[in-house]
């Protein structure tokens, strides 16, 4: 048997792998570039249960980059809702515009043209070159870095860009292992190093005794697995606080879509961020704002709490009844539009 550190993973990965919707190949062991490029984007930074519930569905609106392009980008980030990183879906859309106008709707080969569609940065095209064109080019991920921090007992931080640099050319080493002539060989080995890091070679009680390779593992030898990779700097968090008002109109519901700041695009009932104001005031604040009726005093439905990016953010949550006046274009049916995460927790904790 065949025991290089490429062959052993491998071979565990083929017998072991997590029997996932997006691990479809054909009859050379390749898999379909669209699906790839879809599970890819939607498992950045997002957990594989978050996704499964999503994907197939997506597949069934969009089921390649024609009806991709086609869409509107409302309809695209509806399809998201609820997957978080909505930038992510905006690229997404543009990239399969490209692919049809610049591509004549075919994949490219190789990670290099990948690289030219909008979204498609370095990891995502080593992704889809190798698993469904077979180039021999590593995956460089969190899960990839902490196998090789450990692997080779690289004191290095996970945020380092030395260990992000040392696993690239970790990966091409084990890369010119690979059996000649095996297409799907460069797919698999870049699989099987994110499946080791996501199922043993995890960050908190990884399961050495079960590992393809512990036998050659320094981190193991010299007893550093769980000291690495070394932590990363401390994220600086912004603390925010603010007040939503919930304006009802029969089903519908007062709504904007946000201009800048995180989610772009994407809809949430009108808020303000508190300065040194009380929430009370700033609910009326926004009614004037609004040109609501302001003799309505809204209802204290209490506090949300919600992180994104680097902001925790705590919001008060006002629910305002239909007022007589009030009949507007940007009254929406919330079922109706893509909503931020928070606008979700806000209208449930106004609707409980
Ligand atoms: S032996 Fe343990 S630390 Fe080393 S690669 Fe395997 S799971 Fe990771």
């Amino acid at each position: 048997m065949d025991t290089n550190f490429s062959s052993l993973l491998r071979a565990w990965f083929a017998d072991r792998g997590r029997d996932l919707p997006w691990r479809i190949t054909d009859e050379r062991g390749l898999r379909d570039p669209y699906r790839t490029w879809i599970s890819e984007i939607m498992l950045q930074q997002t957990r594989v249960e978050a996704v499964l519930p999503y994907f197939e569905d997506f597949l069934q609106q969009f089921n390649g980059p024609e009806a991709l392009a086609a869409a509107s980008e409302q309809q695209v980030l509806k399809a998201w809702a609820g997957l978080g990183y909505y930038r992510r879906a905006r690229l997404l859309h543009a990239a399969a515009s490209s692919l049809v106008k610049d591509f004549a709707s075919e994949f490219p080969a190789s990670a290099k043209e990948l690289r030219i569609l909008p979204g498609i940065g370095a990891y995502t095209s080593a992704a889809i070159a190798s698993l469904a064109f077979g180039e021999r080019i590593p995956v460089v991920d969190g899960n990839v870095k902490r196998v090789v921090a450990r692997f080779m007992a690289l004191e290095r931080g996970a945020d380092d860009p030395k260990l992000e640099r040392a696993a690239r050319e970790q990966g091409n080493r084990w890369m010119s292992e690979l059996p000649d002539g095996n297409l799907a060989a460069a797919g698999e080995l870049n699989e099987a190093l994110m499946e080791l890091g996501a199922t043993l070679c995890t960050p908190r009680n990884p399961r050495c005794g079960e590992c393809p390779v512990a036998e050659s593992c320094a981190a193991l030898k010299q007893g550093k697995v769980l000291e690495l990779p070394l932590p990363k700097k401390v994220k600086k968090w912004v603390d925010l606080e603010m007040v939503f008002l919930v304006q009802r109109v029969g089903a519908r519901v007062l709504l904007k879509a946000r201009q800048d700041g995180w989610s772009p695009g994407l809809y949430e009932p009108p808020s303000l961020i508190l300065k040194d104001q009380p929430p009370e005031s700033a609910a009326t604040r926004l009614q004037h704002d609004f040109q609501l009726p302001t003799k309505i005093v809204p209802k204290d439905c209490g506090v949300v709490r919600h992180t994104i990016t680097h902001h925790r953010i705590r919001a008060h949550v006002f629910l305002a009844p239909s007022g007589p006046t009030v009949h507007r274009e940007d009254c929406l049916d919330p079922e109706s539009v893509p909503l931020t995460g928070l606008a979700r927790k806000v209208l449930d904790s106004a609707f409980p």
